[in-house]
């Protein structure tokens, strides 16, 4: 395989990497993962996200608060949190959205702070990462409040049906995977089959989902091949192709070129 492969959501910065962040970077390397998309759930994240982005040419970051984590924003970092959104490196708002299967966070702070970081998207022209569980036709419904076109962004772990893969691609949206489709009976092998190549993006969301045959243990950038290859068996395309095309994918939309540092 000569193309490269771009991980569009994993989580470097949580502690779980504190022991061996720059080996795990590494092994991404080795697996031709060379673009990396790190993702922030907090304020505290983003600025981890950055300072990691900051040190490998290859590594962006965004900025954004989970929804299981809304509840917990203390009101005077949001001009902060916002201002870090003017970073060379931050590529998009996320993740944000909407959590109804936890409700960590309650539905309603949940749909005010969502409204709140769409605006950011609109005011800067950033894309959304966007997260959501059970609240799929509520992120819908928020989305299409302001205005049904122009959004730029991605539905990031999807699990959704093939209607509602439809209705998110006609909002503009891209649609990602990550390794539970590698799981047995993984709902999504239809939806995987439809959606045009085109309209993908990989991932793993490290440190969480890992594929098979590491189901169940700490998951990592590296492990994005196997995402990638039950992709290129569904749709029936070489595996070199899938990462030519979804890496292509991620590029233009989150509107940077990775660097050749070979
Ligand atoms: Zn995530």
């Amino acid at each position: 395989m000569t193309s490269p492969l771009i991980d569009t959501h994993a989580h470097l910065d949580f502690d779980r990497f504190d022991a061996d962040r720059q080996d795990v970077i590494l092994r991404a390397g080795e697996a031709r993962v060379v673009g990396i998309i790190n993702i922030a759930i907090d304020y505290e994240s983003a600025k981890k996200s950055i300072a990691i982005a900051e040190r490998f040419p290859n590594i962006y970051a965004t900025v954004g608060v989970h929804p299981h984590d809304v509840a917990q924003i203390d009101e005077e970092q949001l001009g902060p949190l916002r201002e870090l959104l003017d970073h060379p490196k931050v590529v998009a708002i996320g993740e944000v959205g909407l959590d109804f299967y936890r409700n960590i966070s309650p539905p309603e702070v949940q749909r005010r702070y969502l409204r709140l970081f769409l605006g950011w998207a609109r005011e800067t022209g950033k894309p959304l990462v966007i997260h959501t569980r059970e609240a799929e036709e509520d992120v819908l419904a928020i989305l299409k409040e302001q205005n049904n076109s122009g959004w730029r962004g991605v539905f990031h772990c999807f699990s959704g049906d093939l209607k509602m893969a439809g209705k998110v691609l006609d909002l503009g949206f891209f649609i990602s995977f990550t390794g539970n489709i590698t799981f047995k009976n993984s709902r999504s092998v239809e939806v995987m089959r439809e959606v045009p190549i085109e309209k993908m993006l990989l991932e793993t969301d490290s440190p969480f989902l890992s594929p098979v045959p590491h189901r169940g243990k700490r998951n990592e950038p590296a492990y994005l091949h196997y995402v990638a290859q039950k992709i290129a068996e569904v749709k029936g395309l070489p595996m070199d192709e899938v990462a030519r095309i979804t890496s292509e994918n991620a590029q233009e939309l989150f509107g940077f070129r990775l660097m050749n540092i070979e």
